[in-house]
């Protein structure tokens, strides 16, 4: 038997055991970087070579922590300490030796999250001009938009309130990375694929 057979079979068995021991932990909640095709496909198919970590020039992915089980060492995302960059040419997923990042052409195929703003902790939903997850965003006027309106019951003061498009948001982190309100309340956060499976956080 070629050695390239011996390694394409040692591979598939090695995905196929990483399948069945996450399926029986249960899926993590971590941002996965671009290319990430939900997370039970991901985790299935990352055998932790940390080749996409190396690739990385804005350092934004490292190896998950000791606590997550059988998730430690894959590749996750911080976004509120080094949000992910949504690189033009996608270095990370280029280096993925296994298809765990796959089939991404341009940064509107990305889907790593959904950001969610709380309007309670948002301060431009509280009558303060901000804008700065808007002007940040790499998908400005498709991720997120303004909407512009008057506050209610107020005749002089308008509300520029941030919007994110669901279907088109990448969930990159940078609105995450740069919103202006401070820890731990944060105002925008990124729901995980696994989150939104399970129906939000
Ligand atoms: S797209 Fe760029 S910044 Fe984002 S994880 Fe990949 S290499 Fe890093
Ligand atoms: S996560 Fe934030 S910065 Fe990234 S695409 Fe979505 S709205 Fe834009
Ligand atoms: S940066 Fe934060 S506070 Fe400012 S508009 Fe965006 S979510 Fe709201």
């Amino acid at each position: 038997m070629k050695l390239s057979s011996v390694v394409a079979g040692l591979s598939a068995a090695v995905v196929a055991f990483q399948g069945v021991a996450y399926a029986a932990q249960g899926e993590a909640s971590l941002l996965r970087p671009p290319g990430a095709q939900g997370e039970k496909d991901f985790s299935a198919r990352c055998v932790k070579c940390g080749k996409c970590i190396e690739a990385c020039p804005y350092l934004a992915l490292f190896p998950a922590p000791g606590d997550q089980g059988f998730a430690t060492g894959t590749p996750m995302v911080d976004a509120r300490s080094q949000a992910c960059r949504l690189c033009e040419d996608f270095p990370c997923v280029d280096a993925c030796p296994t298809g765990a990042l796959r089939d991404v052409e341009q940064r509107l195929d990305v889907r790593m999250g959904t950001a969610v703003i709380d309007e309670d902790l948002c301060i431009a939903f509280q009558g303060m001009r901000c804008e700065v997850c808007y002007r940040t965003c790499p998908l400005i006027d498709q991720a997120i938009t303004i909407d512009y309106r008057m506050r209610e019951g107020d005749a002089i003061h308008s509300v520029f309130a941030p919007v994110i498009d669901k279907e088109r948001c990448a969930g990159c982190g940078l609105c995450v990375e740069r919103c202006v309100v401070d820890e731990p309340n944060v105002a925008i956060r990124i729901e995980t694929h696994a989150e939104r499976a399970r129906g939000g956080a």
